[in-house]
């Protein structure tokens, strides 16, 4: 009979019920199970020893034998420490204590072998070890510790009240001792051997105690690949249930309004990508199974165009569709480059935002549910209860990123049974990314622009610049293009940030003066109506500068536009400099893309300006991102909890994510429901870890 492992920590030898209320607030450490999963951060080299005359000043982290020859008391400003005589047979040194003294008085013993590991410091003429991880040779012999030492993960607290990296290596052995170190497998035997992974026992026993550097990166491979599978074994079930459960509407046919659009109105060659995508929608379509899809497109690669045709299938199938954008501006946008086709192919069309008059919310509501209006654009006004269809089939958002997963859901019930969604996003996020989060989805990707497009030149300018590229701009407006200038904002110092704003567009407008230049301005505190306005005025061309605060970073659409300068370049990150690049080069025309900083920069920062410099691909620049920033952040506090991972790391661990991501999917096709008898223990993990992780609530 094994041990159970949900058995609560204070039960396990050497934890007490102190250590076991620390360990579940500091760690979230409940059960044996939780200690067991608490992996090393990361291991130190203790096979070797060295002599105290060996010691160099740079010596990082180093184990000497010796012995405690005298304890004093230092008297120093606040309090005293507490220095120990440490020798062995080549020298001298001090062990110092500033903490804790108390206790470690009493129990240290004087000339008696001990073990000391930690960094050192040169001082006075002589080496110390501030707070040395110290240890009776005697036990050391002894201990269940091999020549790799784990460093668990620990917090300020933890190491304060005396849990040191030590009391948890310590009680880590009692556990092993205490379970003999069998612990249930949690794969299968066919897994196990195609996959060629050493036992669980094994993993977890040389994870916290590695024999040697092999066994330690077989453990740590068999661990992660066990990590990511069973997430990704979750997700692919997710889909597939969700795909047999939730029936879909059948749109069986492509009628009149896409065949008309497509023979007569298409005002442009479909790319490759674009075809291959609507074939992807089309097929889910007419599946019966609810479509659940993102797609991912680069700043500029056609994805309205996609989400159009896709609308006109819906239409033709008698149902209702809509297309959420995140701001006004990009809202009105859509409307406007809809209406014209939509006109000519008498499709009724409307947008509703917040700034939609009450009288015409009322006809719109009302024409919603009589079924008159068949396409509604709009921003998050949309989601509003009193927004009711008659018959709603597709839901279409763009730039989901900017929506939350509340929102996702919420379109869901808009109509008896879930419509089709569609969400669009020019953010991508890396494939490998992508699969964890979004593994619930199903991905489309438009991996190619529109042909005829010119790379936009990318330069990294500084301040002291200015003049320079002033007169460059002037060029440009001469040539009859028009310019942006976008100033960033961000929340916490949104004072200042305006003050900046109005600044940069007082020294515009005195280098440009009127009536020969004429310049838009749009920031957030404006009323939508004066945005709009000032929006308008630059898209027909009106004025030649338009200086902005990141609310055009989304999808606004002016070909002409051939500048972007962006204003403390190196404030943004690196998503939000491609996204606002991607406002410019959408003509035929060559565009530029001018990043302005100071002469301080972070190494974050250059590398950010560098790769903008050297790269226009979205999905490259995202995996840099990734890089930098790491995966939570990129997806937002939100998804975050998907990403926390015990031991794989989604970066690093690419490879093996793809490799677990292919087993499950295999293992799923052979045996959807997990019944054969094979596949029990896999089964029976699912089950568990379902009961823990419920990655499901973080994503749906
Ligand atoms: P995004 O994917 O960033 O939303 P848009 O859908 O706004 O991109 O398209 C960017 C521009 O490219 C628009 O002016 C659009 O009309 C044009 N476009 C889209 N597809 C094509 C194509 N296949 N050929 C030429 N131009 C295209
Ligand atoms: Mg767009």
């Amino acid at each position: 009979m094994s041990i159970n492992l949900q058995t609560p920590i204070d039960y396990l030898k050497g934890v007490g019920p102190n250590r076991a209320d620390l360990l579940r607030t500091e760690l979230g450490i409940h059960t044996y199970q939780d200690l067991i999963n608490l992996f090393p951060n990361r291991y130190i080299d203790r096979t070797q020893f060295y002599k105290i005359n060996q010691l160099q000043r740079h010596s990082a982290e180093v184990q000497i034998i010796g012995q405690i020859t005298a304890l004093r008391e230092v008297a120093q400003k606040r309090g005293k420490r507490l220095v120990a005589t440490f020798r062995d047979e080549s020298g001298i040194m001090e062990l110092v204590w500033f903490r804790g003294q108390k206790w470690i008085r009493e129990s240290l013993k004087l000339n008696t072998d001990y073990v000391i590991f930690g960094k050192i410091n040169w001082f006075n003429g002589l080496f110390s070890m501030p707070h040395p991880d110290l240890e009776l040779a005697e036990d050391h012999k002894k201990s269940l510790r091999s020549s790799m030492q784990p460093i668990y993960p620990s917090t300020e607290k933890l190491s304060n009240k005396g849990i040191t990296n030590k009391v948890i290596s310590s009680v880590m052995q009692n556990l092993f001792l205490e379970t003999k170190g069998e612990f249930v497998e949690t794969l299968s035997d066919n897994v196990l051997k195609t996959q060629r992974l050493i036992s669980k026992s094994d993993a977890l026993l040389n994870i916290h105690f590695p024999k040697n550097s092999e066994l330690l990166s077989k453990a740590e491979f068999r661990l992660k690949f066990e990590e990511l599978f069973y997430i990704q074994l979750q997700l692919i079930l997710k889909n597939l249930i969700h795909k047999s459960k939730i029936k879909g509407f059948v749109f069986e046919k492509v009628g009149d309004y896409f065949n008309t659009f497509f023979n007569d109105h298409l005002p442009f060659e479909l790319t490759n990508a674009q075809k291959r995508v609507l074939k992807e929608i089309r097929h889910d379509f007419g599946s019966n199974a609810q479509m659940n899809r993102l797609l991912q497109g680069d700043v500029g690669s056609g994805k309205t165009i996609v989400a159009f045709m896709s609308m006109l299938i819906g239409l033709d199938n008698g149902f209702q569709c809509c297309l959420m954008a995140p701001t006004e501006i990009l809202s009105v946008q859509h409307y406007n480059g809809l209406l014209e086709l939509c006109n000519k192919l008498n499709i009724s069309i409307e947008i509703l935002t917040g700034s939609t008059k009450t009288s015409k919310r009322k006809e719109i509501h009302e024409n919603l549910e009589n079924g008159q209006l068949q396409l509604l654009i709009g921003t998050h006004a949309l989601l509003e209860d009193k927004v009711k269809f008659k018959n709603l089939g597709l839901a279409i958002i763009d730039e989901q990123h900017r929506f939350g997963v509340a929102q996702r859901s919420k379109l869901w019930k808009k109509n008896t049974s879930p419509p089709h969604i569609l969400v669009m996003t020019a953010t991508p996020i890396p494939r490998t990314l992508a699969m964890s989060v979004y593994g619930d989805l199903d991905i489309s990707i438009i991996d190619e622009l529109p042909a005829g497009r010119q790379p936009i030149k990318t330069v990294h300018r500084y301040d002291n610049n200015r003049l320079k590229v002033f007169r460059f701009i002037r060029d440009e407006i001469t040539k009859g293009r028009q310019v942006y200038v976008v100033y960033p904002l961000i929340q916490e110092s949104e004072k200042m940030d305006y003050k900046d704003l109005m600044d940069g567009y007082e020294s515009i407008s005195r280098d440009f003066p009127t009536p020969e230049y004429q310049i838009s301005i749009v920031h957030g505190k404006m009323k939508p109506e004066d945005k709009d306005y000032e929006m308008q005025r630059f898209v027909k061309g009106e004025t030649n500068i338009m200086v902005a605060t990141t609310v055009i970073e989304v999808g606004v659409n002016v070909p002409n536009a051939s500048v972007m300068v962006i204003e403390s370049a190196e404030r943004f990150g690196l998503s939000q400099l491609h996204q606002l690049r991607g406002r410019v080069g959408r003509g035929s025309e060559q565009s530029y893309c001018i990043l302005m900083t100071s002469h301080k920069l972070g190494e974050n920062s250059k590398t950010r300006l560098q790769t903008m410099v050297n790269s226009s691909d979205g999905f490259e620049i995202a995996e840099v991102d990734l890089k930098l920033r790491g995966p939570g952040d990129i997806m937002g506090t939100q998804q975050s909890g998907v990403l926390n991972l015990k031991i794989a790391n989604i970066v690093k661990d690419k490879a093996i994510l793809q490799h677990a991501r292919y087993c499950a999917q295999q293992l799923l096709k052979k045996d959807p429901s997990l019944s054969h008898s094979e596949n029990r223990v896999i089964l029976n993990t699912y089950r568990q870890l379902s009961k823990y992780i419920n990655i499901w609530n973080y994503i749906s």
